[in-house]
């Protein structure tokens, strides 16, 4: 039976290890964190995403675990709406659309639905990575060193298996200009509702302050603002301290987040990027998912393009009958970026001015950009805006 190493348990990850698993191969997963990672906020099940979850016979699953969401709302200090885009807008398809899950939820259920051929090593990554004469020599962080006939990248923007066999992650990295953080929230007596909506106070010097619904009595938060460059991503400490600097004169609900953040064990903090690789496979090596594509999470379609492309790699992998002839393996990967690389592109032309969008950045932006929020939704306005959409993956996804 061939083997495969996947490396990451991710959205791409648990999607590819499951679907070679089904096709009959011998499934190896290596996650450096100690367990599944939780955490992550909404994700929605538009297009892609929802194709590929029929295919895997798991949408109905998944849509028992969505999200009670009202809509977006763009709040002053005070916490009245500047403007608001209801979940019924786009027909279902606005900025915050009809049936969102947690992705924690949407990584738990396609991990689960993994059988006895697919192998979980938490704890676990690998150090070294050498061609052997017919497939990849790998020497594991604390497993026993193996042989695979592929090893698929799927480790996130930050991958390690480019960064071994492609090039350091600043020959592929174009930082966007912004950063976030995002952790859960536990409500407590005191905690304002949010009754379902998604809300966003903005404040000038691109800071935006977040929070949208989560899983009964959690808040799901979040900070944007200006950062390429982050302190390293195990200092707690020197995380918060960046926070705390950052939004110090932001009123709203800004210190009440910037406390909970000390205690919230899903805190995460990174910048924006675009990861762009200029071929996505080396020998029997490739990469999967945001390790290869990352379009930033301001595309929106993280999630549906680690989806499709966990599809693409696998339908490849099948059409070249690589399971029984593993030399073929090459031609699958060819075939798989020919298909995939179109539809990453399009996810990485973000919408324009999408960035200045997420943090405006004076007072007259603030108020502008809430002005467009209520100018787009009106239907004789519709057709410019899906013809700006355009191109950019979201036909794809929508
Ligand atoms: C905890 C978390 C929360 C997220 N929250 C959001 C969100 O709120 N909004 C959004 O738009 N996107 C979010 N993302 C990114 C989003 O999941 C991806 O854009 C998209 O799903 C593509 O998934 P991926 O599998 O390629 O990468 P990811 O989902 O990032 O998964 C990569 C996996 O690889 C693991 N990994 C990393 N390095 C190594 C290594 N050296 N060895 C082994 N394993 C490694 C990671 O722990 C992770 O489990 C989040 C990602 C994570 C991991």
């Amino acid at each position: 039976m061939p083997r495969v190493l996947v490396v990451g348990a991710g959205i791409a990850g648990d999607t590819i290890a499951l679907m070679l698993g089904r096709a009959g191969w011998e499934v190896t997963v290596a996650e450096i964190a100690p367990g599944l990672r939780g955490g992550g906020q909404a994700v929605d099940l538009r297009g892609d995403c929802r194709e590929v979850l029929i295919r895997l016979g798991l949408l109905d699953e998944v849509r028992t675990k969505l999200l009670f969401q009202r809509g977006a709302a763009w709040v002053n200090a005070d916490g009245h709406p500047l403007a608001t885009m209801p979940v019924e807008a786009f027909d279902g398809n606005g900025y915050v659309s009809k049936e969102e899950l947690l992705r924690s939820d949407l990584s738990r259920v396609l991990h689960d639905a993994a059988g006895p051929e697919v192998t979980h090593l938490f704890g676990e990554t690998v150090e070294a990575l050498e061609d052997a004469p017919n497939g990849v020599s790998v020497r594991f962080r604390t497993a026993p060193p193996a042989e695979f006939d592929l090893v698929i990248g799927a480790d996130g923007a930050h991958s390690r298996v480019r960064r071994l066999r492609f090039g350091p992650e600043e020959s592929f990295r174009r930082p966007l200009g912004l950063a976030h953080a995002w952790f859960t929230m536990d409500e407590t007596p005191e905690t304002p509702s949010i009754d379902g909506w998604f809300l966003t106070h903005n404040t000038p010097g691109s800071r935006s302050t977040e929070v949208r619904p989560g899983h009964p009595g959690k808040q799901e938060v979040g900070f944007t603002f200006p950062a390429t460059a982050l302190p390293p991503r195990h200092d707690r400490a020197a995380q918060l301290a960046l926070l705390d600097k950052v939004f110090a004169d932001v009123g709203w609900r800004a210190p009440e987040f910037l406390v909970a953040a000390r205690s919230a064990p899903d805190f995460a903090l990174d910048t924006f990027d675009q990861i762009h690789v200029p071929t996505w496979y080396d020998g029997r090596v490739v990469l999967l998912g945001d390790s290869a594509w990352c379009a930033s999470p301001l595309s929106g379609l993280g999630t549906a393009l680690a989806l499709r492309g966990a599809a693409e790699l696998a339908d490849a992998i099948e059409a070249a009958d690589a399971l029984r002839l593993p030399h073929r393996l090459s031609d699958a990967l060819v075939a798989f970026e020919r298909e995939m690389r179109p539809r990453a592109l399009a996810a990485q032309r973000l919408f324009p001015g999408r960035v200045r969008q997420a943090a405006p950045r004076t007072e007259f932006g603030i108020h502008a950009t809430a002005w467009l929020i209520r100018q787009v939704q009106d239907p004789r306005l519709e057709k410019v805006f899906r013809r700006l959409m355009a191109g950019r993956g979201h036909e794809v996804a929508a």
